[in-house]
């Protein structure tokens, strides 16, 4: 068992320290066979993630200490977004309702455009396009986006910093989660 300790193993693909060259990294506060993971399988994983995924572990609540570099441009590619005509559909009609919203405000400041059918219009974006879930969608694809451009490493995990960058953010994606099961 003293070996288990001593030796690195990834939690994805069970592979040592004495079977590759591939470097470890400990993201989170997971402990056991499940503390280390290659940096590749992490990222591999990231890319099937979902959006809460991808910002903490759903094990232990961990959120990762991630950093972004920006690639060369060289290597920029055009994300695999996962959009198909369904989603493509959904976001003509966020986008439609969104530009409607707008300009019947604009047109109610101006006095052309009635007030009780700009409401209408407001509570129809708050429900469809403000939600949660749809909060959740774009934020996957910013981050698909994101990942083109950037290279994301992740840190070992380190208590001290977490306790300096826990910011709001934290709870903001607790409640984003809990409204996307709702809205499901
Ligand atoms: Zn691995
Ligand atoms: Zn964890």
């Amino acid at each position: 068992m003293a070996d288990e300790e001593t030796l690195k193993s990834c939690k994805f693909c069970f592979g040592t320290e004495e079977d590759s060259t591939l470097s470890f990294v400990h993201p989170c506060r997971c402990r056991g066979s499940i503390h280390w993971v290659h940096n590749q399988c992490l990222g591999m994983w990231f890319a099937k993630a979902n959006a809460v995924q991808q910002v903490m572990c759903t094990q232990c609540q961990t959120r990762y200490q991630k950093q972004l570099t920006l690639k060369s441009w060289r290597s920029w590619w055009f994300p695999r977004l996962g959009v198909d005509m369904f989603g493509l559909l959904e976001i003509s009609v966020d986008l439609w309702i969104t530009w409607r919203t707008v300009s019947g405000f604009v047109g109610m400041m101006n006095g052309t455009k009635g007030i009780f059918r700009e409401l209408l219009l407001c509570s129809m974006w708050k429900c469809f396009v403000a939600s949660g879930r749809r909060f959740c969608y774009y934020g996957n694809l910013g981050l698909r986006f994101a990942s083109a451009m950037f290279r994301v490493s992740i840190d070992d995990y380190d208590e001290r910093r977490e306790i300096k960058e826990r910011l709001p953010t934290d709870m903001d994606w607790d409640k984003i989660s809990q409204s996307a099961v709702l809205n499901r």
